[in-house]
Formats: structure tokens, sequence, C-alpha cells
């Protein structure tokens, strides 16, 4: 069971639903002329290569996807944000940063590992919808970059450079992640007008603060230190996955 999905008029996730669907649409038409041409588009059902990846969201779409899950999906969603914020406080730098949530931290809990499937496909984040390979899913997976050898990577950059599509050094499809920036743009104006703050961070840490409605009603009367505190309080504060602006 799932709870109630948010209200048409929500005056934040409203606006970022729209331009998902927005997206939606020039998504499909893109990659119906990307085909036409030649292109490929690897990424289909069943396919998670991508799903142990670090994902920044704004607190407005961690709402969608807080409302749409309860329960024990809830909890495991808390647990997967404490790993994160664990690694996030022991990593040296980025590259280890994403390694080990790669490694580590795992795949993300609304994965159905049985049937590669997103369980909440509806309400996932923009950065879910945006990820297209144009190469198959091996070279999405972990570990696959580190065991290749200098010519294997040397290769592997003169086939992206022949790739139409990708930005010309790695695989993904650059325009298909491009046409979602009206989905980041309607977040932030939407947070600034009915908050008059904007909270960016960590998608699983953001998705357990957005069903804490302590931390909400401080968010909902533009207090950012409250904010900050009451996450603080949870042990879910960490400057890299949370930003209350
Ligand atoms: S929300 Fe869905 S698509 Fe996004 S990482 Fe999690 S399981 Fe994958």
């Amino acid at each position: 069971m799932t709870r109630a999905s948010s209200p048409p008029t929500d005056p934040v996730t409203a606006p970022v639903q729209r331009a998902y669907d927005r997206y939606g649409r020039q998504a499909d038409k893109w990659q119906a002329g990307y085909t036409a041409r030649g292109g490929k588009v690897f990424c289909g059902a069943g396919c998670f290569q991508c799903c142990n990846m670090p994902i920044r969201v704004s607190l407005a779409e961690a709402l969608i996807t807080a409302r749409a899950i309860e329960g024990a999906q809830a909890e495991a969603v808390e647990a997967h944000a404490r790993a994160a914020l664990q690694n996030a406080r022991t990593a040296k730098d980025d590259a280890q940063y994403v390694q080990r949530h790669r490694q580590e931290v795992g795949f993300c809990p609304l994965l159905d590992r049985e049937t590669g499937a997103c369980t909440q496909y509806e309400a996932r984040p923009t950065r879910c919808r945006d990820t297209f390979s144009a190469f198959p899913a091996h070279y999405c997976a972990e570990g696959t970059w580190e065991a290749m050898s200098n010519r294997e990577k040397r290769e592997y950059h003169r086939e992206v450079a022949r790739t139409p599509g990708t930005d010309g050094e790695w695989h993904f499809i650059a325009p298909l992640e491009h046409l979602s920036e009206p989905v980041w743009v309607a977040a932030s104006k939407a947070m600034q007008a009915q908050w008059g703050l904007e909270v960016w961070g960590d998608f699983w840490l953001l998705t357990t603060l957005a069903a804490d409605a302590g931390f909400m009603a401080r968010v909902e009367r533009g207090d950012a230190r409250g904010a900050w505190q009451v996450a603080s309080g949870r042990g879910l504060a960490h400057r890299e996955l949370l930003q209350i602006e």
C-alpha cells in the first residue's frame, strides 16, 4: 500500500510533476528522432546498473517520493541515507565517495532486485529520469571502468567520440540530460516562492527528512537554522549531503 499522492495543486510539488511530464514527452520525441537517425538507447525495463549511483535532488522532488512510500520502504530509505552519511563522513575525496557508494552503500532500496524494476517509477527523481546510455549496460556497471586496461580505456574514449549524442567523453546521452534542466529550475522556483529558501542534497536523506513533520514545519516557515537543527538532532546533517540555502 502506498500513501496518497500529493494533491495536484500542491504549490511545491505540482510544478515539478508538470515539469516531469513535459520532460517525458520531450525525451520521447528526442529519442524517436535519435533512433530514426541510427542512434541506440540501451536503457530499458529490468536494467538497473546505474541504481547504485549517488543521486542529488531538490527537497521538492524528495517530497514526491516521500509521499509515495511508507513502512518498511521508508525505513530502508532512511537506513540507506545513514549509510550514505557514514560514507560522506569518512571518504577522503569525491572519487572515493562515489566508488564506496556504489560498492558498499549499494543499490537504491526502491529497486526490486528480482525484476530490476523501480518500485516507485512514477515518483522517481529527475536524475533517474534523464540518465540514458548510448552503450550496453556493462559500461554502466560498477567496476567496469576500473577493470579496463589503458588500451581498453583509450578504445572506449575513441568509441564514445564516434557515438552521436554523447558529450564526447562518456557514454551517457547528453541531450537527454540537458532536456531536464527545466525540472531543476521549476523545483528551485517553487521552493523559493513557497519557502523563501531552497533545500538540495542526497536523495535518500532528503526523502527521509521530507517525511519529518518538524523538519518540514521549519522549512515551510523559511527557518533554515531550525531545519538544520532538526536534521542534526536526528544525525542527518552533513554539509555535502544537505544544503539549506
Ligand atoms: S528511485 Fe528507482 S530508478 Fe532511481 S535509483 Fe532508486 S530504484 Fe533506481
